[in-house]
């Protein structure tokens, strides 16, 4: 044990309570909120500290800067569960495929198919979120919300993909409850148990709106430069 107490691993203690608190004012187990630690941007000296920790949920958003990290922290603690939380282009999945064990970011058939390929070739489930446009924000990725349904019925019936919750990121500028109410409406009426929602400015509010997955970076990490 160092003796001296990481930055990092002192605000991932302070989170770790928040959710607790928000998890119980909302009624709810702890337990049932995962924290996913966002260490994008973040080099390996920065993640280990928490990893020694003991934690083991973390998220990247791009494909290509979690290939460089994560393998060869994963020879040193390979019970890591690694979240893709990025837009997904399709000429990326095979190594999404082989890397992430759980992938939030589905919004369109080309991805759903180039996955369901790649899962089928390499013998691996991750599992799978589809992400949400709330805001209808034409610069984000997503899939508008009423054209929810129908896409999630096409990646089980078109695609073979178990698709076991939704993701979202709300608008930058807006209150963020009324998205996160709106994505879990659409998760339960499609029986979808993970929402995949709240950031570090707004995961509180996410748990009382039943979010399983709150997606961290910059209350533990510090601000990305
Ligand atoms: C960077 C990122 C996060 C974490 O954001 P913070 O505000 O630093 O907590 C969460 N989700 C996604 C999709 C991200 O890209």
């Amino acid at each position: 044990m160092p003796s001296k107490t990481h930055a990092a691993v002192e605000r991932f203690g302070i989170v770790r309570a928040e959710i607790e608190k928000a998890a119980r004012a909302a009624g709810r187990e702890p337990r049932s909120v995962t924290l996913v630690a966002i260490t994008k941007t973040f080099a390996a000296e920065h993640i280990l500290p928490v990893l020694e920790s003991g934690h083991r949920v973390f998220g990247e958003n791009r494909v290509q800067e979690a290939k460089a990290k994560w393998p060869a922290l994963r020879e040193r603690f390979p019970d890591i569960e690694l979240h893709l939380v990025g837009p997904l282009q399709s000429n990326k999945a095979r190594e999404a495929v082989a890397l992430f064990d759980v992938i939030h970011t589905i919004d369109r058939p080309k991805i759903a198919a180039a996955l369901a390929e790649e899962m089928a070739k390499q013998g691996r489930r991750p599992r799978l979120l589809v992400e949400i446009n709330s805001g209808a924000e034409p610069q984000k990725a997503g899939v508008l919300p009423e054209a929810a349904d129908a896409f999630l019925a096409e990646c089980r019936m078109s695609y073979g993909l178990v698709i076991e919750g939704l993701m979202c990121i709300p608008p930058i500028h807006e209150p963020p409850a009324p998205h996160f109410a709106l994505t879990a409406k659409i998760a339960k009426r499609n029986a979808l148990k993970l929402l995949s929602m709240g950031m570090s400015a707004d995961f509180s509010t996410a748990i009382a709106f039943g979010a399983t997955h709150v997606r961290i970076g910059s209350a533990i990490f510090g601000p990305r430069r």
